[in-house]
């Protein structure tokens, strides 16, 4: 693992959005960065909200004396301003957009608030926006303030080819979003990010707070949107990008992970959608979630669910998981370290089904066991059939824990859903539910909330093979 690959593992915070040019850090602007780094912050967008303003992020991050990647500015003129967006300023923004520092067009958008534009002036210049984001290919950040139903229908419709000088897919962020979640429904679906500020930690946001927690991990952006609306505890205070963390705090406790866990996730999307770091070329072997180690052990698997995770993306939780070759028991253990103790649990899971490499998870689970660690073994039920023997009484004294995909309640669900190789899978995987309660201490299985299962059926049919413990999964959400 590289230098770069560690830190980002422990967890580095990017402010996606932040107003650096503004007054209000004119004297102190230098402290404000250092203070910044000290707090974990890797990488900060100095947003432009005008001409001038647009200028200053671009300059700043040219002379960006931290290090050559520590600042990057985008370009773009607030919707208060769109009356004064014009033909020479789009000009002006299309050349500061073709900046080696420029990694994004706005702010954009529409502000039905204040109204210090007209709505359709607004309009027109926040469609002119989206022509120079598809002109250099570069995502937008969207402002959007009361103003839901005409954002979503004008980036529906510029998405879709509808504007008559040419459509074309958009990348993007709604920032500091203030929606709700029929609108973070129809962005993700659009396949925008969803960025959260301050607010989400204040107290009477719970509206936005479940917002947070639902946000697909991969669209999930944090920014401070500083010098505004500081998160608490320094809400009414000037805000500054190193007060991002206690945003990320929250947004960790709103979703039941850690900081750790937000910072990667969020680096991750934000270094993706404005190509700030170099994706990692290789699948990592063995990720920390919260605070269990999990091992990836192969790509391979007996189903091809509708659901998996492995169809859409190559990451989970923000590590990248496709492997170029599969680890040997020797490469699993190096990558635990030396005490695995330190996880509350090793968990056999990856990106695939681990008892297809049946030899190598023995030969790892024991030589945990031997040093005091806990095992998990996520696993779609099918390893007697892929072995054509009963494993189970292998696994006893090795693993703590199974946690076995059930997924429907009848073979004609499962089949359509999870797609197995084997005709037999379904049957397979009953018996391997009743049988593994004999040699493991603690099964659960598990079903995916997805159209055709029913839950109840599912639990009654778990009761039937001797297991009560069943947890829900949400769809879409791994880890
Ligand atoms: S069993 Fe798991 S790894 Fe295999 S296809 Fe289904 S969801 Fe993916």
């Amino acid at each position: 693992m590289t230098e770069k690959e560690k830190e980002k593992n422990r967890g580095f915070l990017i402010d996606t959005h932040c107003h650096l040019d503004m007054s209000q850090f004119d004297a102190d602007r230098a402290e404000v960065l250092e203070r910044a780094k000290a707090a974990g912050v890797r990488h900060i967008v100095t947003v432009g909200s005008g001409l001038e303003s647009s200028k200053a992020a671009v300059e700043m991050a040219r002379s960006d004396d931290f290090s050559d990647d520590f600042i990057y500015a985008a370009v773009g003129v607030h919707p208060h301003d769109a009356k004064d967006f014009d033909d020479n300023a789009f000009e002006t923004l299309l050349a500061l957009a073709r900046d080696k520092k420029t990694v994004a067009i706005g702010e954009t958008g529409l502000d039905y608030h204040y109204m210090h534009s007209p709505k359709e002036v607004q309009i027109e210049a926040f469609r002119m926006h989206m022509d120079i984001a598809k002109e250099t290919g570069l995502p937008l950040i969207v402002h959007s303030r009361e103003a839901a139903e005409d954002t979503l229908r004008v980036l529906r419709e510029y998405g879709q080819g509808g504007r008559e000088h040419g459509g074309g897919p958009l990348r993007g962020v709604l920032h500091c979003f203030s929606g709700d979640m029929e609108m973070a429904g129809e962005l993700v679906a659009m396949g925008f990010h969803i960025s959260f500020a301050g607010p989400v930690t204040f107290r009477k946001s719970s509206a936005l707070a479940g917002v947070a927690a639902w946000v697909p991990d991969d669209r999930l952006l944090i920014e401070t949107d500083a010098p505004y609306l500081a998160p608490e505890p320094f809400r009414g205070k000037r805000n500054e990008p190193a007060y991002i963390r206690s945003t990320a705090e929250k947004i960790a406790e709103l979703r039941g992970i850690t900081i750790g866990d937000v910072a990667r996730i969020t680096s991750l999307n934000a270094s993706r959608l404005f190509g700030m770091e170099e994706m990692p070329g290789e699948g990592v072997i063995a990720y920390p979630i919260r605070d269990s180690l999990y091992l990836n052990v192969t790509n391979r698997c007996t189903n091809n669910c509708t659901f998996c995770v492995r169809m859409k993306s190559d990451f989970v939780k923000g590590h990248m998981l496709r492997l170029r070759r599969e680890p040997s028991a020797q490469d699993l253990e190096e990558a635990i370290g030396k005490d695995p103790r330190k996880y509350s649990e090793i968990v056999f899971c990856g990106y695939g089904e681990p008892l297809m490499r049946l030899d190598t998870v023995k030969e790892v689970a024991k030589w945990v066991k031997e040093r005091g660690g806990r095992v998990r073994i996520n696993t779609n039920g099918q390893g007697n059939l892929v072995h054509g023997r009963d494993i189970l009484p292998e696994l006893a004294g090795l693993v703590d824990s199974l946690s076995i995909s059930l997924d429907a309640q009848d073979e004609e669900t499962y089949g359509r859903l999870c797609k197995p190789l084997h005709k037999e899978a379904f049957r397979a995987l009953l018996d391997f539910i009743s049988g593994a309660v004999r040699y493991v201490p603690d099964v659960q299985v598990t079903v995916v909330e997805t159209e055709g299962v029913d839950v109840a059926a599912c639990r009654r049919l778990a009761g039937t093979l001797g297991v009560k413990n069943l947890r829900v999964r949400k769809l879409d959400v791994v880890g």
